[in-house]
């Protein structure tokens, strides 16, 4: 199962990632309407659809790109029409392509550096583990190939969780300056306490970045759930964002890390969920 880009941003805000302030469009009206909101700022319109790669994506009608930064409401209008409701084929959807039926409209960052950060659940110890790169921007798999001196890989015990000093660690390798760790950790940490909050077997941040004014923010981000576990989290299965910040209030606080897999489901996954609660 997948969520869309911003409905996995507002899981990360719950969590006290940070993002770029934003909302979904579905239609014109409300992309410009949004984009005068954000106030007096630079503007990002991305194409919501199941799959990456948008940046260098290419329309059926001929427009390049499924991510437009802009100046003026009235430049989100205009980039937006040509957005809505047309075919974005990218080298993860095929050839077939997907409808863009919702855009993301967004603050702009400006960029000083892309950053590659995911959370995974490693198959062969069944225990999550940290990638990540100074080559963000770029696909993982292409960093591997290229430079699989520059992946780093932090293991995480199930148990303990992502320890402080593997936040500092995995900051300084990503050569984050001093100013900046408290915050990169902050954002490491919450990165993970969401990747176990909803059974996710992979949350990737491409990119994360450093902005011009050295903030920390997390820019584009996937979500992968853990299929098996979604009778936990019938609001994420429901794709009803409301019901979240319940879930996560109930969730991670009263369930330990090593506690990812169930054995012995009941008969409906609802009342299996009760008894989580009530432990
Ligand atoms: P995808 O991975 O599907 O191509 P991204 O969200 O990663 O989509 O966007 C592609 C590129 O667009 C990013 O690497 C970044 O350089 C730029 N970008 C994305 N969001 C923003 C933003 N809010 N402000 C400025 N640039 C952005
Ligand atoms: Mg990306």
């Amino acid at each position: 199962m997948n969520v869309h880009e911003y409905q996995a941003r507002e899981l990360l805000q719950k969590f006290d990632v940070a993002t770029t302030r934003g909302k979904v469009a579905l239609t014109v009206d409300e992309a410009e309407q949004i984009a005068r909101e954000l106030g007096d700022v630079g503007l990002v319109v991305k194409a919501q659809i199941h799959a990456g790669g948008r940046g260098k994506g290419t329309f059926r009608n001929g427009f390049k790109g499924g991510v437009h930064v802009r100046k003026t409401p009235a430049e989100v209008r205009e980039v937006a029409a040509k957005m809505l409701g047309q075919i974005l084929v990218t080298h993860q959807t095929g050839p077939a392509g997907r409808v863009v039926n919702k855009l993301l409209v967004a603050e702009s960052a400006e960029i000083a550096r892309e950053i590659y950060f995911a959370v995974l659940l490693d198959r062969a110890t069944a225990a999550p583990i940290i990638v990540a790169s100074t080559e963000g921007g770029v696909e993982i798999e292409t960093v591997a190939a290229k430079f699989p001196e520059k992946i780093i890989r932090e293991p995480i015990d199930p148990l303990a969780g992502l320890q402080p000093f593997q936040t500092r660690k995995l900051a300084k390798q990503l050569g984050f300056e001093s100013s900046q760790l408290k915050n990169a950790s902050k954002l490491f940490e919450g990165l993970y306490r969401t990747f176990i909050a909803f059974d996710c077997s992979m949350v990737e941040v491409n990119p994360l970045v450093v902005t011009s004014k050295g903030e920390v923010v997390a820019l584009d981000v996937k979500f992968n759930f853990d299929d098996n576990a979604l009778y936990r989290h019938r609001s994420t299965r429901s794709r009803s964002v409301k019901a979240w910040p319940q879930l996560y209030r109930t969730g991670w606080k009263h369930r330990l890390p090593g506690e990812r897999r169930w054995s012995g489901h009941g008969d409906d996954g609802h009342h299996q969920v009760l008894r989580w609660r009530a432990r």
